[in-house]
């Protein structure tokens, strides 16, 4: 496979390519030449087999190297190219790191700016540096503190990261770091790496919070403005990311200098999730974040009313207790979209609390479905927005009649998914919340990505396992099935009822292999 391209102005203008490979090598350096036209050559230069993937809707996972190959192709046609327009260069060890991909000589980070001092100027190279690797920057902000804004915030990376994109999640509240307890990753320290500070690991989740700094969890972090603006900056500029679809920020509460420096800082976030409680007193405060966001030019994404009646722990029955809708509300009167209310309901603190997304942990919960609906118009800023297609074909199925696969050992869900013999395929009317009937298949031969493909075929979109590795379950995802991990050695009836019920609680993630 070939490719040559023509670019202008930092932008891709044309992509041509020839390939003597099968029909599925001809789909995919055909569609990574639709994806790299008209883009920005930094953006096409890091384009992925998975974006290439995606972007088909699906391909038979015999085939998926040929998106690897076009992925690859192309990347070595851009360093072809950044080679011939840009010359031998001699870099600096960081630019390297951080920006091999990129010849955009328009790029603002090659130009110093009138009265910039060679140390800002440095400091804002470094910074682009590291965010022209992130595709999508969305902020999570609220008027106050309290009001479920880092929940939000970290539910959303992992209903990202659920639908297989790589994600990145900067808790800069620094005066309430909260996300290391609400992920578990209380006591985590930070690893210096070659070019700055390693984000922790959770599951390929890279998650970045002044959590980590702080020796003792009760100290309380005193600092003046300026101080603040210049840790948000060392996070932002310091850390690692790396290549990342999504780094979701939780910004500290409040219109002030805090959520201002991130906003400038990042320069161009795709979108801002406000989040609010239902009160009258809060609406204020909503007005005022929606008014900050369209002063600096940031998109509103919607707003989420959380804390919106509750939940009962016994029945799921909502009740309000407050008065709820005032989220709805704002959003109508200001012209911006409702991304949906999430009840007061018990299972969100436990889950917080445990260091358990409830996204993922109780992922068949009415909370987790509203949840996955909020990233929706994140997905959609996608240009393929092939993950919102996932995700519809999920929903949509959820709708109708669905499928649960459910991985056997002595008549009860084996912990080990890839290695059982049996599945059970339980069909249940969700509408009617019944299992209306169950059918057991023997397991092909154990082959490294055949189960999605194969489970998909026999019509299953949710698989209930016990542990699950992140690659396999984004093989799942791509052939359309919901995949809920971390679920008890119960009988395959018990499991598709609880599941049903909105009750089914999953813990661990008991074999992440
Ligand atoms: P903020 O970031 O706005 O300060 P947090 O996300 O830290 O708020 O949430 C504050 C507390 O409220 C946490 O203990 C969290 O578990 C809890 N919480 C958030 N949303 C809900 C909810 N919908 N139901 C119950 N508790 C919630």
């Amino acid at each position: 496979m070939e490719f040559w391209l023509t670019a202008r102005n930092g932008e891709v203008e044309s992509v041509s390519f020839i390939t003597d490979g099968c029909g599925y090598s001809l789909a995919c350096g055909s569609m990574a030449t639709t994806l790299a036209e008209g883009r920005r050559i930094e953006d096409a230069a890091v384009l992925r087999q998975q974006d290439i993937l995606d972007a088909l809707g699906g391909f038979p996972p015999e085939s998926e190297h040929c998106a690897l190959l076009a992925a690859n192709t192309l990347k070595t046609a851009f360093e072809d190219y950044q080679k011939r327009v840009k010359g031998p260069r001699k870099e600096s060890r960081r630019e390297q790191a951080a920006c091999d991909t990129c010849s955009d000589k328009d790029c603002s980070a090659a130009k110093r700016k009138n009265g910039e001092s060679d140390q800002d100027f440095a400091d804002r190279q470094a910074l682009e540096s590291r965010l022209c690797r992130i595709r999508r920057k969305i902020v999570v902000l609220s008027g106050k503190g309290g009001v479920g804004k880092s929940t939000i915030a970290v539910n959303i990376a992992v209903a990202l990261q659920m639908v297989g994109k790589r994600v990145g999640l900067l808790d800069i509240d620094i005066h309430g770091p909260s996300i290391p307890t609400m992920l578990g990753l209380e006591g985590k320290t930070l690893q210096g790496g070659a070019n700055g500070l390693l984000p922790v690991d959770l599951d390929e989740l890279k998650v970045m919070s002044l959590g980590f700094l702080l020796p003792d969890p009760d100290q309380a972090v005193i600092w003046r403005g300026p101080l603040k603006m210049g840790a948000i900056k060392q996070f932002l500029k310091d850390v690692e990311w790396g290549d990342l679809d999504y780094l979701v920020i939780d910004s500290p509460p409040g219109t002030g200098d805090e959520p201002l420096s991130v906003c400038q800082l990042i320069g161009n976030l795709d979108g801002a999730v406000v989040v609010t409680t239902p009160q009258k007193v809060a609406a204020a405060d909503v007005r005022k974040s929606i008014t900050f966001c369209r002063q600096l030019g940031v998109p509103v994404l919607g707003v989420v009313e959380n804390m919106s009646g509750f939940a009962c722990p016994k029945c799921g029955e909502i009740s309000a207790v407050f008065s709820t809708g005032g989220g709805k509300q704002i959003s109508v009167d200001m012209g911006v979209p409702f991304l949906g209310s999430i009840p007061m309901d018990p299972a969100i603190v436990t889950a917080c609390d445990s260091g358990r997304p409830f996204v993922r942990h109780a992922a068949a919960s009415p909370m987790a479905k509203i949840m996955r609906e909020i990233i929706r118009p994140i997905l959609a800023l996608e240009p393929a927005a092939a993950s919102a297609t996932i995700i519809e074909r999920i929903e949509n199925k959820e709708e109708t009649n669905m499928k649960i696969a459910i991985p056997l050992a002595d008549g009860k869900l084996s912990a080990h998914f890839g290695h059982c013999e049996r599945f059970a395929l339980i069909e249940v009317d969700p509408a009617e919340k019944k299992v209306l009937q169950r059918e057991d298949l023997d397991a092909p031969p154990h082959e490294p990505g055949l189960l999605p493909k194969w489970l998909a075929e026999r019509g299953a979109n949710l698989i209930i396992a016990g542990g699950m590795g992140q690659r396999a379950q984004g093989l799942f995802v791509e052939h359309g099935i919901q995949v809920i991990v971390g679920a008890p050695a119960e009988t395959p009836e018990n499991l598709a009822n609880s599941y049903l019920a909105g009750t089914l609680q999953a813990g661990d993630n008991v074999c992440d292999h």
